[in-house]
């Protein structure tokens, strides 16, 4: 069995687990099924049931202009609408006391039982203006008494349709209310609920508006079907019952229909990415100045809701039509497969449309508007599906396109870091012929290889730097540094290349400079030496130079510091125009001009983006053909105060090494015999003596036989790494070696890799490959002073 016990267990229980799961979903589905069959097959006997009937009795109608007639609700008078109008029926003998005529009426009236008023409405004198323009239900009461008495009913609206009858009801109160919820109670919660399902939908779009920063699209479509809802349900007759007004909801749901077309135009428009928004502007333009129009001529009393309602009905029908035919081009054209779920919606909404229509001419007394509920939740369901599933695709993509771009930047990082190795290689040998042959052509050939090399390594670095910034792994490591070291470093590289091109090179490096500050040393060079190295480059005669000076901001502490540092050219000059593109990565200006002059465009963009991350400035200004001036300013902290006084650079002499201590003794530890060759090879000028060991194990052993100056020490090292080395040599107190100094040798140039080496416990730390000049003034710093000569 390789099952273990455990692995068996463990499956046993979650299949135990869905085991139980499939048993609750089983028990729910049997529970709503019982359910159901208990509703409908097990009906209770009816408590507290009222009673209620249709009135069938036959009325007669006569007008002021003397047309009679006589029918049975609901029915149409073939008279003008407006005619006033006396309707009267011989009431039935089944009432009771407190028996109620339910008339369904939105016009003015008054209701005689005999000669005695027993009702009276009067639509116009509602709070708003322009008066009431819903229908709802008037219960009149009647008695015992009044069995058959005549019941008149006289309508003298001169601007409301006088003609129809609806359905008339009679019966008691609860019977009456029961009636009604049955009648219209599932269309009327079904389409609340939907009113609330919409409204949370436009609360999450927006949310979502806000949390992503982009429109959603959400937003409208739950508009359009909270717009819709809002509609039917302010039209239903159970509002009266609930909301108690009915006034306003008449007025509303006018105005509310004239602008549901507008959320599905927008965001019909989002969906077709804008195919047809001229068309879909002059649409909604169109029904912003109907919705206008219209309101205002209703409260001014001019024309009221009522009688616009053909012109509301065929501009809807309009609108309706234009969006099912650019559907159908969207169809023939291809498009529409993107939102084809949207397209289903809307087919749903559609059929439930012409459903409803059926019904209320077929069957008599519906209840108007619940097919077009259950069309809306169609449309609701799909197109919530098509934008969750949109959403989620988007999401991919972007998920898709960082994964590409930090595939990217590990790439060149990986990449730009295996180059390095090997680079250092040929730099370090080539150093060697430098300092050893005498041949010319040697030496020529070989300072060539040096330039080619430092270029290639700056481009390396740059691609290195830019990787790092893109993925935010780009860290500001503040450090105590001497401000006159960097300076002088920086001058005497700036020196060599202006010299090397025939210019001249000059600085003004302010005496009142402190002598220490804390920022990030090595960025600051890095900033200075892309400067520097642009100058030189984009100059072909004239002057380069650099400006170091600093003040105390104002309002800062004594210890705050802004260094500025200015590099100018007499060079080509930038253009106006190109500005703005200067600081952009990979951009290079004006390649006509700079044509042979090699560059990534990479050096400004990392510049400026260091310059940002130090809480700095870099500015620029130039004249094209004359020369640009760059200038940085950088917020630092002063360590030590003291004025650096005024600055002189004096080249090195020609002696090649920096010292010669034969007496020394270093190891250097490393696993590629390429590099510990390099190693001993720099060192040969100095004398001192270079042991190589290839190797963490044998360094180990090799300390305990020979005491040594100065340790070099590899971090990359397959079997036991540098840093593991060191521990080890640690533990082993009391060997020869106790207190050498280590220095790690790496190819790693990470922002704060020298911190943490040192916190590590090494004493130095150098970045791969190694620069001859400085690995002497490290050895400098730790071999004793007694075996120094002269
Ligand atoms: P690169 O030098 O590798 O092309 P940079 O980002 O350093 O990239 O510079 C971008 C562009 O800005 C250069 O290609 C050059 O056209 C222009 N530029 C930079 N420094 C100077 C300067 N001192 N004088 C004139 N043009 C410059």
């Amino acid at each position: 069995m390789d099952k273990g016990i455990y692995g068996s267990a463990e499956s046993n229980q979650s299949r135990f687990n869905r085991w139980l799961g499939f048993v609750f979903l089983a028990l729910s589905i049997l529970q709503v099924l019982a359910f159901l069959i208990g509703h409908f097959f097990f009906r209770n006997d009816p408590i507290n049931e009222g009673w209620v009937k249709e009135y069938t009795g036959v009325w007669k109608f006569e007008t002021s202009d003397g047309e009679k007639g006589s029918f049975i609700a609901p029915f149409v008078m073939p008279i003008a609408d407006d005619a006033a109008v006396t309707i009267t029926t011989t009431l039935p003998e089944d009432l009771t006391d407190r028996t109620y005529f339910a008339i369904f009426t939105g016009i003015s009236m008054k209701v005689y039982v005999g000669d005695d008023l027993r009702y009276s409405y009067d639509a116009k004198s509602g709070r708003f203006p322009g008066g009431s323009v819903k229908a709802v239900y008037f219960f009149v009461p009647v008695n015992s008494a009044d069995c058959g008495k005549t019941m008149t009913i006289v309508r003298e609206d001169t601007y409301a349709s006088n003609s129809n009858v609806n359905e008339v009801l009679y019966g008691d109160y609860a019977g009456l209310i029961q009636y009604m919820f049955h009648q219209d109670g599932v269309k009327y919660f079904a389409n609340l609920f939907l009113v609330f399902l919409s409204m949370a939908g436009m609360v999450i779009g927006m949310l979502m508006r806000i949390l992503q920063k982009r429109p959603n699209p959400m937003v409208l479509l739950y508009s359009g079907i909270f717009a819709v809802s809002a509609w039917i349900l302010l039209d239903s007759y159970l509002f009266q019952f609930i909301f108690r007004n009915y006034e306003i909801d008449g007025l509303f749901a006018y105005m509310t229909i004239m602008l549901v077309p507008i959320p599905f135009i927008r965001y019909l428009d989002t969906e077709q990415e804008g195919r047809y928004q001229k068309l879909y502007i002059g649409m909604e333009v169109v029904l912003g100045v109907q919705y206008i129009v219209l309101t205002v001529l209703h409260f001014t009393g001019v024309c009221f809701f009522f009688d616009s309602q053909l012109f509301m009905n065929i501009l809807m029908g309009v609108c309706i039509g234009v969006l099912a035919a650019i559907y159908l081009l969207e169809w023939v054209q291809g498009y529409a497969k993107r939102y084809y779920l949207l397209g289903i919606g809307l087919l749903i909404l559609m059929i439930s449309g012409i459903v409803e229509l059926m019904l209320i001419f077929f069957v008599v007394r519906y209840s108007y508007g619940l097919s077009v509920v259950f069309g809306m939740y169609g449309l609701l369901i799909m197109a919530t599906v098509h934008t969750i599933l949109r959403l989620m695709k988007r999401e991919k993509e972007t998920n898709l396109a960082i994964t590409a771009n930090e595939m990217k930047n590990t790439f060149l990082a990986n990449m730009s870091h295996e180059i390095r190795t090997p680079i250092g290689v040929i730099r370090g040998l080539d150093e060697m012929i430098l300092r050893e042959s005498s041949e010319k052509n040697v030496l020529e050939s070989a300072g060539k290889i040096q330039d080619a090399t430092d270029n290639l390594l700056v481009i390396v670095n740059d691609i290195l730097d830019f990787s790092r910034i893109e993925s935010g792994r780009m860290e500001i490591v503040k450090g105590a540094y001497a401000l006159k070291n960097m300076i002088t470093d920086l001058v005497s590289v700036a020196q060599d290349k202006a010299s090397a091109k025939g210019l001249e090179f000059k600085y003004e490096i302010s005496r009142d400079l402190p002598e220490e500050l804390i920022g990030d040393e090595t960025r600051i060079r890095q900033i200075l030496m892309n400067l520097l190295s642009n100058a030189v480059k984009y100059t072909s005669s004239g002057t380069v130079t650099l400006r170091i000076e600093g003040s105390h901001p104002m309002g800062g502490t004594p210890d705050d510091y802004l260094l500025r540092m200015e590099v100018s050219d007499t060079g080509i000059g930038i253009r106006e125009k190109d500005m703005d593109r200067l600081f952009r990565s990979f951009e290079r200006l004006d390649r006509e001009a700079n044509r042979g002059i090699e560059g990534t465009g990479l050096g400004l963009a990392i510049t400026s983006r260091l310059v940002d991350q130090m809480n700095g400035v870099i500015s620029v200004d130039s004249k094209y053909r004359e020369g640009s001036t760059f200038t940085v300013v950088l917020p630092q902290t002063i360590r030590r105060g003291n004025p650096i006084g005024s600055f002189r650079y004096t080249e090195r002499g020609e002696s090649k090494a920096l010292f010669t201590a034969p007496a020394a003794k270093v190891l250097v530890v490393d696993d590629n015999d390429m590099n510990l060759y390099v190693v001993k090879r720099l060192l040969e000028e100095t004398k001192v003596q270079v042991n190589l060991c290839p190797g963490a194990k044998e360094m180990l052993e090799e300390i305990t036989k020979e005491k040594y100056d100065v340790i070099l020490l590899d971090i990359m090292m397959p079997k036991m790494d540098g840093v593991t080395a060191l521990g080890e040599m640690k533990r082993k107190e009391g060997s020869l070696n106790d207190n050498t100094p280590v220095v790690a040798l790496t190819a790693n140039a990470l922002a704060g890799a020298r911190e943490g080496y040192l916190r590590q416990g090494f004493d130095e730390y150098m970045s791969k490959p190694i620069d001859g000049d400085l690995l002497e003034e490290i050895l400098l710093r730790f071999i004793p002073r007694e075996k120094l000569e002269n």
